[in-house]
């Protein structure tokens, strides 16, 4: 779609997964008519398979693909049945229980060389949900294999990586360090929740950041590492970028229920507030970060 005023982006979204199975095109034609373009992301094998046929299907409204294998993906564990549905064959839509999903490269390395494919992920390290049925270590040790691999697979395709980091910052940040500049293509670490320290760790090594609806929320009661205003002041305009992680974490309006890329002006909003511009210069900074990040000229 083209339009003489810049596109809001969605960079971070997941309206492949089963939850909008019921109306998925009506989800997107809201985007599409509210001026969101959307980078729909991969967290498995099924789901970076539906995101690019997703991209490939929607090339007309601007939407693009990124592909990977998430870090819970990596240990046999609970699927949100959000995310991949019933089991297959199955009538009802509920959790299951999925066996720890291997990084396949070639497989990767196929859907990365997609055109409509612009960044390797969601990948790193989440300390946040193990499966507690298994000692750590074990899984600590799959999901830095994975995450290694899709570091490879950004330099190979020459795209950049979408980082999912929870609660494993120190390692995450080892891990790319080890790496060095000739070991992956910065991109974004998505969903930010790291410190002042961690973002200036990350901006050096050039990474972006993506912030969702979690922005719009009162601060976190006790919350000792600082709040998500401290760390978006301090990150440099240039560097910021709006998500929704549709259907997950809806914005201040909607919260509690389900995600939506067209929720995305509400982020945009209080990003612009916490920068101290209009949300009208918020929009075509993002626009212009996000181009710049994901190698697209004219997003949307
Ligand atoms: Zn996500």
């Amino acid at each position: 779609m083209q339009s003489s005023t810049p596109h809001f982006i969605d960079a971070h979204t997941h309206v492949q997964f089963a939850a909008y199975d019921a109306d998925r095109e009506e989800v997107i034609a809201r985007a599409t008519a509210g001026g969101v373009s959307m980078v729909v992301i991969g967290t498995q094998r099924d789901t970076s398979a539906r995101a690019v046929a997703l991209a490939e299907a929607h090339a007309a409204e601007g939407m693009y693909a990124a592909i990977g294998l998430h870090p819970i993906h990596t240990s046999r564990s609970f699927h949100d049945a959000d995310e991949l549905g019933g089991m297959a064959g199955g009538d009802a839509v509920k959790p299951f229980v999925s066996r720890g999903e291997v990084f396949d490269y070639e497989y990767y390395k196929a859907l990365a060389e997609n055109p409509r494919t612009v960044a390797i992920g969601e990948c790193g390290l989440d300390y946040f949900r193990f499966n507690e049925d298994e000692p750590r270590d074990g899984q600590i040790a799959r999901q830095k294999d994975a995450f290694a691999a899709q570091m490879r697979l950004t330099k190979d395709v020459a795209k950049p990586l979408m980082i999912h980091c929870r609660e494993a910052f120190a390692d995450t940040i080892a891990m790319l360090r080890a790496a060095g500049p000739d070991g992956f293509t910065p991109g974004i670490v998505h969903f930010f929740t790291g410190t002042v320290d961690d973002a200036r760790a990350l901006l050096d090594m050039g990474f972006s950041f993506t912030f969702g609806g979690a922005v719009t929320f009162p601060p976190r009661k006790g919350a000792g590492a600082g709040t998500y205003d401290e760390v978006v002041k301090f990150i440099p305009i240039d560097r910021i970028m709006s998500e929704t992680d549709a259907p997950y974490v809806a914005p201040a309006p909607f919260r509690g229920t389900r995600n939506e890329p067209s929720y995305i002006p509400h982020i945009v909003a209080k990003l612009a507030e916490l920068k101290g511009v209009s949300p009208e210069e918020m929009k075509a900074r993002i626009l212009a970060n996000a181009e710049r990040v994901f190698g697209i000229e004219g997003f949307g």
